[in-house]
This record gives structure tokens, C-alpha cells and sequence, in this order.
């Protein structure tokens, strides 16, 4: 059984959710073989360095804890924590993923994404992803100090909220991005996140039917996706 989450968007302001977390990491996410979190796992994340923080040092013990557990976990880093790296990875015992990856689920070829990078509608958005992931951009921010990138992801948020960026508005994905990671990975099922919108979608590329499950989510309480060769199940609650 492997088990998908995504969205906690976790942050010291939002403690109910950071315990809900810790509680899945200690209860449910014990009895899989792997965990693959799809990206914003934190509100924000400027740089492996900031493990010094023990907000985060906390969660990254509780990740490498279910590791020691004999539990597989991997990252597909988000929009929000694209700067988790090797330090993290390292500290953790994670697995930091390149997205988009396929996963063969007994019978079923599974895509992973974590989801913005197809919101093709937000022609904005898109070019902010470019520049802001960009060689270059990545090279500057390793080299700011800590509190200039703490500073820095304040006047992120700031902006976005300020064009009133909430998750009813978030572009949804593009039909024919979806379309082109069944084909390209000749896949039958996809799971992403990102949108705060779970639902499970059918899909019909060349003929064939397809399934895309869209992750929770969190608020408080964990919900995730249970993955095995028979099925997919969601799941919520402390387990
Ligand atoms: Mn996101």
C-alpha cells in the first residue's frame, strides 16, 4: 500500500494541522511501504538551512522516523517548497523527486505531479515559475542569506494575496497537459495536488479511459490517498 499527500501548507500559525501531520506520521503512514508527498508540504520553504528552525527541525525528525520505521518516503517538491534539496533529503532520509514520475502500481502506470506547472491558464503564474526556478534565480538564492530569503518569501506571499490569489481562483489544470502526461507516459492513472480541489476525474485520451485523482487539501485533520493494485481509496481522519 503506498500512501499520497499533499497541501498541508504546513506553518507554526496553523499548529492543529502540524499535529494532525505528526499523528499520521506515527499512525497510518506506519502501516505503507512508501509515503510520496506531491508537493506543499510547507507554506514556504527558503532553503534546507532553515532546518535550524524547530518548527521544521520537529517535522523533518518525524519524516526520518518514518523512515527508520522501514517506510519509503519520497517528495515531489510544490510551488511553495521548490527549494527543498538535498539537506533536507539528507536530514530526513526523503527522497527529493523530479516531476513528473511514473509509478507502476501492480497492472497500472501511475503519473505523479505535484500540478501548477500545468495550470497552463495562469500565463502569469507560469512565467513567475520559469524565472523564479531558473538556474539562475536558484544560484542567487542559495547565495542570499537566510533572513534575506525569510524576507524575500513574506513579500511573495504579501503580492499574491494582495491580487487576491486564494485557491477558489487557482487556475485549474489544462486539459490538454493532462492528455499529454497520459499519453507521454502511456499512463491510466495520475495523482496531483495543488488546486484544493479533491475529486476524481475520468479521462478519455485516444480512446482509452484514464483516471485522475486530485489530492486534499489539509485543515486541521489528515486526508490522503490510499494506493494499491486494485484501487485507489481516499482516506481522512486520524486512521
Ligand atoms: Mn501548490
Amino acid at each position: 500500500m503506498i500512501l499520497f499527500i499533499s497541501d498541508l501548507h504546513l506553518q507554526p500559525s496553523a499548529p492543529a494541522t502540524t499535529r494532525a501531520f505528526l499523528a499520521f506520521l506515527a499512525g497510518p503512514a506506519r502501516r505503507a511501504s512508501a509515503l510520496w508527498i506531491l508537493g506543499d508540504l510547507f507554506e514556504f520553504w527558503v532553503g534546507d538551512d532553515d532546518l535550524g528552525d524547530p518548527f521544521h527541525a520537529d517535522i523533518a525528525d518525524a519524516l526520518a522516523a518514518l523512515g527508520h520505521a522501514g517506510v519509503a518516503v519520497h517528495i515531489v517538491p510544490g510551488n511553495r517548497d521548490f527549494l527543498l534539496g538535498a539537506g533536507f533529503a539528507a536530514r530526513t532520509g526523503a527522497r527529493i523527486e523530479n516531476e513528473p514520475v511514473l509509478l507502476t502500481v501492480g497492472t497500472h502506470r501511475l503519473v505523479l505531479v505535484h500540478g501548477d506547472a500545468e495550470c497552463l491558464d495562469d500565463a502569469d503564474y507560469q512565467r513567475y515559475r520559469r524565472r523564479i526556478r531558473s538556474p539562475l534565480s536558484r544560484f542567487v538564492l542559495r547565495h542570499l542569506p537566510l533572513c534575506a530569503r525569510r524576507a524575500l518569501a513574506r513579500r511573495i506571499r504579501r503580492r499574491s494575496a494582495a491580487r487576491g490569489e486564494g485557491y477558489a481562483r487557482t487556475a485549474d489544470l489544462d486539459a490538454g497537459a493532462i492528455a499529454s502526461l497520459f499519453r507521454d507516459f502511456d499512463a491510466d492513472w495520475m495523482i496531483h495536488g495543488h488546486t484544493h480541489r479533491p475529486a476524481l476525474h475520468p479521462h478519455a485520451v485516444d480512446g482509452r479511459e484514464r483516471l485522475r485523482w486530485v489530492l486534499a487539501d489539509w485543515h486541521d485533520t489528515a486526508t490522503w490517498l490510499e494506493v494499491e493494485p486494485d484501487g485507489v481509496t481516499a482516506r481522512e481522519g486520524a486512521g
